[in-house]
């Protein structure tokens, strides 16, 4: 099962995405990013950092 089916957005019930550069969870819709504390997705609204525009606009 993929780890990324079960996740879901706190903010908006959204889909999310794993990004493997920055080893982290992102909602595109809210633009936030939660981190992986030892392999565990901590979604927790107050734990996510903002997606800043560049990082947004250039995907690396
Ligand atoms: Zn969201």
């Amino acid at each position: 099962m993929n780890l990324l089916d079960i996740l879901s957005c706190p903010v908006c019930k959204g889909r999310v995405e794993y990004h493997k550069n920055t080893a982290e969870i992102q909602c595109p819709r809210c633009r936030k990013a939660y981190p992986i504390v030892d392999d565990i997705p901590v979604m927790i609204q107050e734990q996510a950092r903002i997606i800043t525009r560049e990082e947004s606009e250039n995907p690396r």
